[in-house]
């Protein structure tokens, strides 16, 4: 069995006293309740160490908690992400669930008689109890304790539930994924559910093309709007930690709050990636969680059929495989598409791992396992570019490139500003700094090349089509001090003798252009 990679909450300020008595989930519940008792949650009991199973069945009862119950883990080890490893179960009425099998004599579910019942629910209390055993049969390496503190609440009568998350990158950004609440123990159960993206500036935006159910109306738009202003209110509670981006899961219509355990630290992006030019952006705009340094991170390719590696890896796959992204110790990027209803426990913990992660509709990049590619994200937009391995092959085509510069210094010979740019610019950018270019062919013949620059002032977008060129500076615009100045830039003559370098021929611009 390989060991798994755990996230980590290092550093992380939580209700520590409750925490330590009564696991994670219940422990930050119980001090929410104290410290702001208008936000409601579910009736609960938990047990206190030492306590039996009976002792608090009968403090249920006594505390006057209905059915249906759900029987929860509560662990410290949930802040580190084992949420979802340990069982939760939610039971029917006896009475309920009794009518639906009385007339069947071979059936032995607990729902058969009240002995059978009881019996049941006592051995969930203690299975939930003794959980972190079944862990570790598995893997021997788990550090958990022997038992951890079982929940037992009264399920709430929200008639949708949901979770969401802090965008840990984006200033007052929430991403939340919404379904129905399952009728009961026979009812069907629903995988259609519905995201939205919650802003400052824009409000409530459901994400359609990550969502396989359309729920919505005035109650799911109220009700998310409430259960979202909760967040920064527990967030700076004292014992919370307002560094931190939480993930917190409820239900409304009506509003209920049910955990909240941390996503990421919050961190401010320090540099801008680029929109990129030529790619439909609805189609290919990612959910992204996590940044980069500017200049990126450079990655292997894996994805669920490749053998685990020391190397640092992004995964590249389909969101249901997104759960093997955990098996590479150097997980630093999850790049998966195909996504519909996230968060769920593997895509948060991908999100928790991974250092950035981009969820897609469709892939804008061609990528295979074994590729290096360099992953650039500002936490709302992401780069995937595919980085060429130098070969002597590709040092000839260096060597090339000075030719080309060469030839470049004679179109421009006559015209010193274009010569000073690329004597004192392009020549730098294009050799020293070696960006990778992203380049869109078909059947074998280019139809899109596109660079990053980090130039002198900002980093600059240049592009080539077979119809035009273009960059995003002042130069090539002829704006500003370049008035009058319009057309070939140091950007531009950069991406000649980068694509000259990857062996294309779209090189020297004509004379008449000058
Ligand atoms: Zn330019």
């Amino acid at each position: 069995m390989t060991e798994r990679r755990q996230p980590t909450a290092e550093g992380l300020r939580y209700p520590n006293r409750l925490v330590e008595r009564y696991g994670a989930k219940a422990g930050v519940l119980l001090y929410i309740a104290e410290r702001l008792p208008d936000i409601p949650q579910a009736k609960m009991v938990v047990n206190e160490p030492g306590e039996s199973t009976e002792a608090l069945l009968a403090r249920a009862n006594a505390a006057g908690i209905r059915w249906p119950r759900l029987f929860r883990s509560s662990a410290i080890a949930e802040l580190t992400g084992y949420e979802g490893r340990f069982p939760t179960e939610e039971i029917e009425p006896f009475e309920k669930g009794h009518e639906q099998v009385r007339w069947n004599d071979q059936n032995y579910s607990i729902y058969r008689n009240r002995e059978y019942f009881d019996n049941g629910v006592r051995k969930l209390v203690e299975r939930i109890k003794n959980s972190p055993g079944e862990l570790k049969a598995y893997d021997e390496g788990l550090d958990l304790p022997d038992e951890i503190n079982v929940i037992i609440a009264e399920k709430a009568k929200s008639k949708y539930v949901g979770t969401y998350i802090k965008h840990p990158n984006q200033e007052r950004v929430f991403l939340l994924t919404i379904t129905e609440q399952e009728e009961g123990l026979w009812g069907q159960y629903d995988p259609k559910r519905t995201s939205f993206k919650h802003s400052r500036d824009r409000g409530l935006e459901e994400l359609r093309d990550y969502s396989l159910k359309h729920l919505g109306g005035e109650a799911v738009n109220s009700g998310l709007a409430e259960v979202v202003s909760w967040h920064d209110r527990i967030a700076s509670l004292p014992d919370m930690d307002s560094h931190w981006a939480y993930q917190v899961e409820f239900g409304i219509d009506p509003p209920c709050l049910f955990q909240v355990r941390p996503f990421k630290p919050i961190k401010q992006p320090t540099f801008t990636v680029k929109p990129t030019k030529y790619v439909v952006e609805e189609l290919f705009t990612p959910i992204v969680i996590g940044t980069t340094s500017s200049r990126g991170v450079v990655l292997r390719v894996v994805d669920h059929d490749s053998d685990t590696t020391d190397e640092d890896v992004a995964y590249v796959d389909d969101m249901r495989g997104v759960s093997r992204a955990e098996n590479f110790p150097n997980l630093k990027a999850v790049l998966v598409e195909g996504v519909h209803g996230f968060l769920q426990h593997n895509d948060v913990r991908a999100m928790r791992i991974a250092e950035v992660t981009g969820m897609y509709k469709i892939y804008p990049f061609n990528v295979r396992r074994g590729d290096q590619v360099r992953v650039k994200s500002d936490g709302e937009r992401i780069k995937v570019t595919k980085v060429k391995r130098k070969t002597i092959e590709d040092k000839q085509k260096i060597l090339d490139s000075q030719d080309l510069i060469e030839r470049l210094k004679l179109v421009y010979a006559e015209n010193p500003v274009l010569l000073g740019k690329l004597e004192n610019y392009a020549k730098e950018y294009a050799i020293e700094q070696s960006p990778d270019v992203t380049i869109w062919e078909t059947d074998g013949e280019l139809r899109v090349a596109e660079v990053e620059i980090e130039g002198k002032h900002d980093n600059h977008i240049t592009t080539w089509t077979r119809e035009e060129w273009n960059c995003d500076c002042d130069m090539f615009h002829g704006r500003g001090k370049f008035e009058g100045m319009q057309g070939e830039c140091s950007h531009t003559m950069t991406l000649r003798i980068l694509a000259a370098k990857e062996g294309y021929e779209i090189l020297l611009p004509s004379e008449q252009e000058h």
